[in-house]
């Protein structure tokens, strides 16, 4: 089958478009004709290598994936051939107590498709009859790849762990930031109001549009001064946090009394200062988040059904231009999901 993969770690370059055996479907398995497989930073993470992580080479990246089912594995009789489909983009044991609870991201076992198993930058892929969620035909198959990752990571945040509820103000960073488009849309169809920041005018009117109430340019005004305007001096009660040390002090800084600081990234880097003074004077909360379960994956996918949630796609490459997708994303000038189309 055709396929992008790489056999060692670096930049751009170091994808390769070429041709990869065609994975055959185990029992309980089944096999999807990859439509489309959107990209995250952490493909970036994965091509340039991660300290301490072992990836078997060559891999095959890709997390987001939409497609049909194409073939079934023994003992599975749905779905059916030809049902389109999303694949969940982290996959547990499906046997312990967290992936029982439904915290499918705290199993041992927790793999991430194009992270330490092969994902979606090829013709054809291979996971448990589980793993997979019908669609419907509301949105093309590209609009669909551009949604697991970040809305079930937006909902895992906002609903599970930091708790937004309506009438709370929200303060998300980088409204261009696949993540940072789902989350605006996510905090307003939970009834908060979402302050927003992004480096252009230009994201600004797109996160307006996305339902953002307060627009900050972080490249003309200090957001923290500003979130503090726009809530007359309060905070906000929830930072949506995913850039780390470029934003951790001025996010704490912007929450309001007993306010929540959720985590699930750190594009900026790993390492953050808390002014311990501050946290518990404040009676602060900082919650860690990483993905979510493939319960929240389904309802997070009705919401999208039934149009309460919208993908965001920036652009749209063929799968043998993996390299300037990747290229794009790492100049920063995007808003919502670059998809590859296979
Ligand atoms: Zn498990």
């Amino acid at each position: 089958m055709k396929a992008v993969f790489i056999s060692r770690h670096g930049g751009a370059e170091v994808l390769e478009c070429g041709e990869r055996p065609r994975p055959e479907p185990g029992k309980g398995e089944v096999r999807v004709r990859v439509k489309a497989c959107a990209l995250n930073h952490l493909d970036l993470w994965v091509r340039a290598g991660l300290p301490g992580v072992e990836i078997p080479m060559p891999h095959i990246l890709g997390s987001d994936i939409a497609g049909i089912v194409e073939k079934l594995g023994k003992g599975v009789s749905r779905p059916k051939v030809g049902t389109p489909v999303i694949i969940t983009p982290g996959i547990g044991c499906g046997k312990c107590k967290h992936c029982g609870s439904g915290w499918t991201s705290l199993c041992d076992q927790f793999m991430i498709m194009g992270f330490r198993r092969d994902g979606g930058y090829a013709e054809y892929v291979v996971v448990g009859a589980k793993n997979v969620i019908p669609v419907s035909t509301r949105y093309r198959f590209e609009e669909w790849a551009a949604t697991p990752l970040v809305f079930l990571t937006a909902y895992h945040m906002l609903v599970t762990r930091a708790a937004l509820k309506k009438g709370e103000t929200v303060l998300v960073h980088a409204a261009g930031s696949g993540i940072g488009s789902a989350a605006i849309q996510l905090a307003k169809t939970l009834g908060a109001k979402v302050i927003t920041t992004a480096g252009t005018d230009e994201k600004l009117a797109k996160a307006k549009k996305l339902g953002a109430w307060g627009l900050i340019n972080y490249q003309h005004a200090n957001f923290t001064d500003e979130v503090k305007r726009l809530t007359k001096g309060r905070g906000v009660d929830v930072v949506f946090e995913h850039i780390g040390p470029a934003t951790w002090t001025g996010s704490l800084a912007s929450l309001a009394k007993k306010g929540r600081l959720v985590t699930c990234g750190a594009t900026s880097g790993p390492k953050a200062e808390i002014d311990l003074r501050f946290l518990y004077m404040k009676q602060l909360s900082i919650f860690g988040s990483y993905m979510g379960g493939d319960g929240e994956l389904r309802k997070v996918m009705r919401l999208l059904s039934l149009g309460k949630l919208k993908p965001v796609v920036d652009s749209l490459f063929p799968l043998e231009q993996a390299r300037s997708a990747h290229e794009k994303m790492e100049s920063r000038d995007f808003f919502g999901k670059i998809v590859l189309t296979i």
